[in-house]
């Protein structure tokens, strides 16, 4: 049948069989629960609320919020009413944020009550916001200069809990609008499609990527303004998984409390997440024993991550690479049946990798000069995708759209090697990679390198002008505390010198008190390259 794919078939499911089913969240006075019966009502009340405030097919409704219940009403709320979600990035710097709002032209905002300064500092320059709307566990409104504005609880009390929701045909109808943190020029609005979102959390459900099913208790620690908590909500609401949210600023005593006491079974942050809760594992302990996954993306996951987390975890590290304009998931690392008993330095080195393509996609790698790169674990190539959750477009942008989709293929900008498994490793964004004496070196594999040694705990390498050989990397090195000042660099040098090409050891190491991390928590090597642009090495 030509069965359009949409959100509303999600949340009927969820509506119809789980109702008994639990939603957590650390609310702003502490820990809230109730069941997805309760959810429902609260979905239909938000979508009659924002239907009184004038919100339109195909408009955009911004949130402005940190991982919540009411975050996951909004998730269906809006798109079934046949509206837009828009997540906005809450640690964006003013110019990017007031950008976005404008080029979105966001309706209604829906703003959490700790986050109000940041939104009343630029609410002046959003004219299109008709309405905002305060997110809190209070109904009424905090002092607040922010015009017309609302309590969320206060309009929901207002409404019933039945709701007239149109009938979607259109599965190509937009959901969803993510923007991606360019860091060159505007962000760039993504697009997501009923469609996308339904087969991407179809795909994620799936026993190999990961493995989302009733019986599980999900906790999405990857925000929910950042590439729809990579899916994650969409997948575990329509499979009925019990969903935990860590709110606001959840530092890693917080992870493992809610680990601990909401038996969550899979978990998915970004690789400092991770860090940082081992690093608290390590002087405290907490019973982790529910745990099944420990999902990482979203920058390149550290064996040294991955080895310290399945052996002080005692669960499987999935490691998995996507991007905004693919919804994202694209690659999940998991050794196949056969090479379970390969020697541990091997299967280490295969979870390192960002995995094999999930299903349902479709990858090339091309090389400098067009070709297909051989999978021979080797030879570089840009990743190019396409499929059914990759985007087609950017959101009112013809120019940049026709720059990365070619020929019906998105660009990644991401530089690959693929091996005779087909496990895809990513060597670095095109614009990170090292050119030395015409010959590449990936930052990537020299930073998890460092940061394998014991006394480190970030590195990242940037390449720095060379009379000789173009380039040169140079590692920048934060040091754990107890290391602080008695580690010097020829140490880290000499560390490299027996697990890197000769050719790739850094001509200095610099340290640092912090490595300077982008809105969504990966190194932003731009403000190194710029600290730095005075060097030049011989
Ligand atoms: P964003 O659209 O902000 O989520 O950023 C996407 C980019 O993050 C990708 O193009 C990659 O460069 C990078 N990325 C995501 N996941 C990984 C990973 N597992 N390893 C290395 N880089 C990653």
């Amino acid at each position: 049948m030509p069965y359009p794919l949409t959100l509303a078939t999600m949340l009927q499911r969820n509506r119809l069989l789980f109702g008994k089913k639990e939603v957590v969240s650390r609310d702003f006075s502490g820990i809230h629960r109730y069941t997805y019966a309760d959810y429902n009502v609260r979905v239909a009340k938000l979508a009659n609320a924002l239907k009184r405030l004038g919100v339109r097919r195909g408009e955009r409704v911004a949130t402005f919020g940190w991982n919540s219940h009411r975050h996951l009403e909004a998730y269906f709320a809006v798109p079934c009413m046949g509206a837009v979600l828009h997540t906005l990035n809450i640690r964006l710097f003013e110019d990017q944020f007031t950008f976005i709002v404008n080029h979105a032209e966001d309706a209604v905002m829906l703003v959490d009550e700790d986050l109000l300064p940041a939104v009343e500092a630029l609410a002046d320059k959003f004219p299109t916001v008709r309405a905002f709307v305060v997110m809190s566990d209070k109904k009424i409104v905090p002092p607040t200069k922010l015009s017309p504005v609302y309590s969320y609880e206060a309009l929901l009390d207002a409404e019933t809990g039945e709701c007239d929701w149109p009938s979607l045909r259109d599965e190509n109808t937009m959901a969803a609008l993510c923007y991606t943190t360019a860091t060159t020029g505007n962000p760039k609005g993504v697009p997501y499609s009923h469609r996308g979102i339904y087969l991407h959390a179809l795909a994620i459900c799936s026993a190999d990527v990961l493995g989302i099913r009733e019986a599980d208790a999900v906790m999405p620690v990857v925000p929910m303004f950042h590439v729809n908590a990579w899916g994650i909500p969409f997948a575990a609401a329509w499979m009925g998984s019990k969903q935990v949210f860590p709110g606001a600023r959840p530092d890693a005593k917080a992870l493992l409390s809610l680990i601990r006491d909401e038996k969550v079974t899979i978990s998915a942050g970004v690789p400092t997440v991770w860090m940082g809760v081992l690093q608290l594992m390590e002087r405290e302990k907490y019973d982790v024993s529910s745990l099944k996954a420990i999902i990482c993306g979203g920058s390149a996951a550290p064996k040294a991550l991955i080895e310290k987390v399945e052996k002080g975890f005692g669960v499987p590290f999935i490691h998995a690479y996507g991007m905004t304009e693919t919804y994202p998931v694209v690659l999940v690392s998991r050794p196949k049946s056969y090479m379970k008993d390969l020697p541990e330095d091997e299967l280490y080195a295969c979870k390192g990798k960002q995995g094999t393509l999930v299903p349902g996609l479709e990858m090339r790698v091309v090389t400098e000069d067009g070709a297909e790169a051989p999978r021979d674990g080797k030879s570089m190539g840009e990743l190019r995708l396409r499929g059914p959750w990759i985007t087609e477009e950017y959101y009112r942008e013809p120019e940049r759209t026709r720059e990365t989709i070619r020929d019906g293929w998105l660009c990644t900008g991401d530089v690959v090697t693929v091996d005779p498994e087909g496990y895809v490793q990513i060597l670095d964004r095109t614009r990170d990679l090292i050119k030395s004496g015409g010959e590449w070196i990936s930052s990537i594999d020299l930073e998890n390198t460092i940061m394998s040694h014991p006394a480190v705990a970030e590195a990242a390498v940037i390449g720095v002008p060379s009379e000789k050989w173009t380039e040169r990397p140079m590692a920048c090195v934060v040091l754990k505390p107890d290391f602080a000042g008695k580690v010097e660099g020829k140490e880290i040098l000499d560390f490299l010198a027996t697990r890197v090409a000769k050719w790739w050891i850094p001509d200095e190491v610099v340290f640092v008190d912090a490595i300077p991390k982008t809105s969504v928590g990966k190194f932003a090597k731009r403000f190194l390259r710029d600290r730095f642009k005075e060097k030049l090495f011989a």
